[in-house]
């Protein structure tokens, strides 16, 4: 299948032998009359990754990818046909009463030993694959404020300080106009609290506060002593409305000089050789297309097992993208608590989305339907194969920090920067996205390793994505090869050794906390 020609014949992809529809996997779709290999002739142009029907569909028929049901045909569909969203309806979401609580036998998952990479080590015990400087602020009135420090630094003091990667501003549109008592605040106020954490970090924590504002540092920081002194182990708060700060150019030397310390303590530090089982991945997609489930999505499955099996952390998320399959999660919990634990995220998400009269349905966008997925069911079928097959382990609510190793699912929305933003919060030092569809986007905190679907879209955007897993529609690479290219890649990211095109361009997505709680 290498040669250019074998890629020009008309192909389609079925995930399962149950299926009764098919992806068409050529770059520009498929036009009318097309005959198929397989004797089918096509009654429709197919755009590339739209379903077709591999059979006549009555009225009200099943139609079934990924042995999954995603609908029901709305008219007779004849074989042959455009198999689009306005044929189908979507079924009803699944119960979550009476779900198999951690029935699946353990696959089996060989330890894998001896990877490593070079990563710093912090006090805690946790490891950065980056050191940089986070700046936290309180509240975002003073976000301007620090992005001309950030700037000062950045040019005046790094250049000193060769061994510190960077600075970060977290800046954040939190901390004050809020119903800070609310119960749902804790969310933003834990997110925050665990992102300026992040052992990307050092362990070093920089805050910038306002004053006058909701969430002051004591809250933020609850049980840090002796806030603003200067002595070890105290909390480091530089406050804008203290009077020692006369005029904007006192308030940036401040916060100029307030680094200092902390650079030279993140400086100091080396790289030293680690087990891979210190590394945190957080996985997620975004900008989705229907190769997403057949080509990145599934070699992040594979690559998330070796991971498991070398000991790390991996956290899959996305309430919305993996609400359809709670079933075959619940299934992999290790243990009832763990199973439970997942069903009480979904629940609390189905109340959250309820209170703004809207459901799981509100999360396909008009790309993942042109990129052919039909509805979020069709879509999650695809979004969970990032978990690979390992048992699920763990369970954190939005914005908790993850204390213990395995798969771990961390309840997030499916929404990309909110996602990243708490898993970053979860202690996330490696991240790793798949597009279908194409997104520019990267975080300032953490390298992201960009997966395309597409073979078509890895080369018109050649300087932004970093592993084209388009090669295994094209069959020039398995979902095994494409897994352990992945594996190997994050070691090397994660020691330093390499950039991710994210990284080189600076590509740096705001963090957006997740705040269901009221605003003022
Ligand atoms: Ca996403």
């Amino acid at each position: 299948m290498n040669s250019q020609s074998a890629l020009d014949l008309p192909r389609y992809i079925r995930m399962h032998v149950a299926d009764n529809v098919a992806i068409v996997a050529n770059d520009d779709g498929l036009p009318a009359g097309t005959l198929m290999p397989d004797g089918l002739t096509l009654v429709d142009k197919v755009p590339q990754g739209h379903k077709v029907a591999l059979v006549d569909l009555a009225q009200g028929a099943p139609v079934l990818r990924y042995n999954t049901l995603i609908g029901h045909a709305l008219k007779p569909i004849p074989a042959g046909s455009w198999v689009h969203e306005r044929l189908l309806a979507m079924p009803g979401a699944c119960s979550l009463d009476n779900l198999p609580l951690a029935t699946a036998e353990a696959p089996d998952l060989p330890a894998l030993a001896g990877y490593t990479f070079e990563g710093f080590r912090n006090a805690d015990g946790s490891v950065g694959t980056r050191n940089l400087l986070a700046i936290t602020t309180t509240v975002q009135c003073v976000a301007g404020v620090v992005a001309q420090a950030v700037k000062r630094i950045r040019d005046e003091l790094l250049p000193r300080y060769p061994n510190v990667d960077g600075v970060v501003g977290l800046e954040h549109s939190y901390g004050c106009g809020v119903a800070i008592d609310a119960p749902d605040a804790i969310i933003p106020i834990r997110t925050l609290r665990n992102i300026s954490r992040n052992p990307n970090f050092g362990g070093e924590v920089m805050v910038v506060s306002l004053g006058c504002e909701k969430l002051q540092p004591e809250r933020l920081f609850p049980g840090s002593i002796a806030i603003n002194a200067p002595d070890k182990g105290s909390l480091d708060v530089l406050c804008l409305q203290d009077a020692e700060h006369v005029g904007f150019m006192a308030m940036l030397d401040a916060i100029v000089a307030r680094a200092v310390p902390h650079l030279e303590r993140l400086n100091a530090r080396r790289r030293e050789t680690v087990p891979a089982s210190e590394l945190v991945v957080g996985v997620q997609c975004g900008g989705s297309d229907a190769f997403s489930g057949v080509t990145a999505n599934p070699a992040v499955g594979f690559c998330t097992d070796l991971l498991v099996r070398a000991g790390a952390t991996v956290m899959f998320s996305e309430v919305t993208e993996v609400r359809d399959g709670i079933a075959q999660l619940t299934r992999r919990a290790t243990d009832p608590e763990v199973a439970q634990a997942m069903i009480d995220q979904m629940a609390w998400y189905d109340a959250y989305l309820q209170r703004g009269h809207a459901d799981r349905s509100a999360n396909t966008t008009p790309g993942n339907k042109a990129g052919g997925l039909s509805n979020i069911v069709e879509k999650a079928m695809g979004s969970i194969v990032k978990s690979g097959s390992a048992p699920i382990s763990g369970v954190l609510a939005p914005g908790e920090r993850a204390s213990q190793k395995g798969l771990i699912y961390a309840a997030t929305p499916a929404s990309d920067f909110i996602c990243g933003t708490l898993q970053l919060a979860a202690g996330m030092n490696l991240h790793v996205f798949t597009t279908g569809r194409g997104t520019p986007y990267g975080l300032a905190e953490a390298p992201v390793i960009k997966v395309a679907t597409r073979t078509e879209l890895a080369r018109r955007w050649h300087d932004l994505m970093d592993i084209n897993a388009g090669r295994i529609a094209d069959g020039d690479a398995s979902i095994e090869d494409l897994g352990w290219e992945m594996f190997h890649l994050m070691l090397e990211v994660a020691s330093g050794r390499k950039k991710t095109w994210a990284e080189h361009w600076k590509l740096h997505n705001a963090l957006v906390l997740f705040n269901p709680a009221p605003i003022t």
